[in-house]
């Protein structure tokens, strides 16, 4: 029988990611959405670790099904590492990409710089009924500037020009390239190591 994981996750941007990579598989991602409108976990951990393993348990639970969740976020050094586990409601609880984009900004120029080396970094977790727990964890490297470029991906992605990418920002990659490079792409190469059987690892690149 195919396997199905729920992607803990009601971020589209992430669940096309998800897709994406799990495309060549013989696993059914199955989203959040299918499940009508479940309430939201309380993402009150201090790490992108431990909020993506609170996301897993509360969804595996709420859904019954092995559940996949991450945990990602911003982490700006001119900030001392601002939004971080914020990055989601970095402008307020309900803000949307273009407020916390803006406060992102903002709070740049108020430190007199026009750059600020940075990384976007994913924990993500697994958890089923048969007890297995995993995490795995992933980082893009780059820089954040006060310029956003292309119209692709979400998030912060049109400020954050990653490292090896020459001129272009994060938002101007395609799925495809974007998932070869970031944060979750890395976290969920390492994952797929430790869920799938070897042959069909190499498919999932
Ligand atoms: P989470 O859904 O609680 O993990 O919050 C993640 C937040 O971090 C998102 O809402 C974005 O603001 C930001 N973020 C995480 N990953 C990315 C990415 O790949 N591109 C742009 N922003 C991201």
């Amino acid at each position: 029988m195919e396997k199905k994981i729920v992607i803990a996750t009601k971020n589209q941007g992430k669940v096309k990611e998800f897709a994406k990579a799990f495309s060549a598989l013989s696993v059914k991602i199955v989203p959040l959405s299918d499940f009508g409108n479940l309430p939201d976990a309380i993402e009150d951990g201090n790490s992108f670790r431990e909020n993506a393993l609170i996301k897993a348990h509360f969804y595996a639970e709420k859904t019954k099904l092995p559940c996949l969740a991450d945990d990602s976020g911003l982490v700006v050094d001119i900030l001392n590492g601002e939004p971080g586990v914020y990055s989601a409601r970095y402008a307020g609880d309900r803000a949307g990409d273009a407020a916390n984009n803006e406060k992102l900004v903002q709070k740049i120029k108020e430190k007199g710089a026009l750059k600020s080396p940075a990384r976007f970094c994913c924990a993500l977790a697994y958890c089923d009924f048969s007890g297995n727990e995993l995490v795995t964890e992933g980082l893009c490297e780059g820089e954040v500037r006060l310029t956003a470029r292309g119209a692709a991906g979400f998030g912060y992605d049109p400020y954050f020009y990653p490292q090896g990418q020459g001129e272009k920002s994060m938002a101007e990659l395609s799925l495809e390239e974007k998932n070869a490079i970031s944060h979750r792409g890395r976290a969920l190469q390492q994952m797929l190591k430790l869920l799938l059987p070897p042959k069909y690892q190499k498919e999932a690149k």
